[in-house]
């Protein structure tokens, strides 16, 4: 009995063969349909992203500094091309604090960003870390300020050309009326070295290990189209000042020891700076302290660039006191020893 009544069910949904067909046809016209409907809202938005002036260079926002930036509600004049107007974000909107700082923007605003956002101005803050010493932070990668007697030296020179005219703006306020003499850069990854040719155009001597040298000098020889900077306007001839092991900046009282940190497995070429009076290590991406609040940027690094850093540190007899790392917060030696000895870094 119970076997009969299922079969009947069974029986109640079979159809037959011009049913079959009709279904059949009836589907393929609502997918037709579906699919035109996709098309269209499609061409919809690329017409709405298109026009004139769309393919403008990114170059805009590379040469827009903070004071420049146009009003965040600028209203745009009508026939003009709004894309052009709102220069697209800057490397450093793009930083790990800045990213933090906007994630909590609502998705409707993320939507129309490209017609309405305005770059926000690069931030710069500065800690004073000794006699004309002066850690310069703000955003994800960081740089220091040296006065001496008749210049100013800078290290590090990370990301690009904005980031570049902020930390030099922030040098002649912090050491009027001295012109930048030499840049540091640590080593020749792109987000350590892409504003290094700001300082360049600004007439400063650049400072690396030697074997970047080859190197820089055939990327600056390459013609800059796309975005040009300060450099490729000027074009100015790149003056450096190779580092083979070791290299000591002194004036007056002001002295700075530059070390080749041999055996980086971060970057062959890796100089690290000590100011012996102050008892200062300056290094960059071995050992990047966490922020109170917030996790390193880039997460954890190998153990083993701390170990080798903690290496040259005992080889070169550095006596540190504190560390001013170019990503994170300044420390003292005993967050490096502690980081380097449990092997979290
Ligand atoms: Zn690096």
């Amino acid at each position: 009995m119970a076997t009969h009544t299922r079969d009947d069910g069974f029986h109640e949904i079979q159809l037959n063969g011009k049913q079959l067909v009709f279904l059949f046809m009836a589907a393929t016209v609502v997918s037709v349909v579906i699919f035109l409907c996709g098309v269209l809202v499609g061409r919809g938005v690329r017409a709405e992203r298109g026009g004139p002036g769309a393919d403008a260079p990114l170059g805009v926002a590379a040469e827009t500094t903070p004071q420049q930036l146009p009003p965040a509600a600028a209203p745009t004049p009508p026939g003009s091309d709004p894309t052009a107007a709102q220069p697209p974000p800057t490397v450093d909107d793009l930083s790990y604090f800045n990213r933090l700082q906007q994630s909590n923007q609502p998705a409707e605003q993320l939507k129309t960003a490209g017609k309405t956002a305005t770059a926000p101005p690069i931030k710069v803050q500065s800690q004073k870390m000794g006699d004309g010493i002066w850690f310069v932070a703000g955003g994800s990668h960081n740089s220091m300020v040296v006065e001496f007697p008749t210049y100013i030296t800078v290290i590090e020179g990370p990301l690009g050309e904005g980031r570049s005219l902020a930390v030099i703006a922030e040098a002649k306020r912090l050491v009027p009326n001295k012109p930048i003499k030499y840049l540091i850069n640590t080593h020749s990854h792109f987000d350590h070295s892409g504003g290094v040719r700001t300082y360049v155009a600004e007439g400063a001597t650049i400072i690396t290990q030697e074997i970047n040298v080859p190197f820089y000098q055939k990327a600056w020889a390459a013609p800059r189209t796309l975005a040009p900077d300060n450099l490729s306007k000027g074009a100015k001839e790149a003056n450096f000042l190779p580092v083979k092991e070791k290299y000591v900046l002194s004036e007056g009282n002001q002295t700075i020891e530059i070390f080749h940190e041999n055996g980086s497995m971060h970057n062959a070429g890796m100089l690290i700076v000590y100011f012996p009076k102050e008892k200062i290590l300056e290094e960059a991406d071995d050992y990047t302290p966490d922020l109170p609040e917030l996790a390193a940027p880039g997460g954890i690094r190998p153990p083993v660039f701390m170990a080798n850093l903690m290496k040259q540190i005992q080889t070169l007899k550095l006596d540190v006191a504190t560390v001013a790392p170019m990503h994170g917060i300044v420390v003292p030696f005993s967050d490096l020893q502690k980081a380097a000895s449990s092997g979290k870094g």
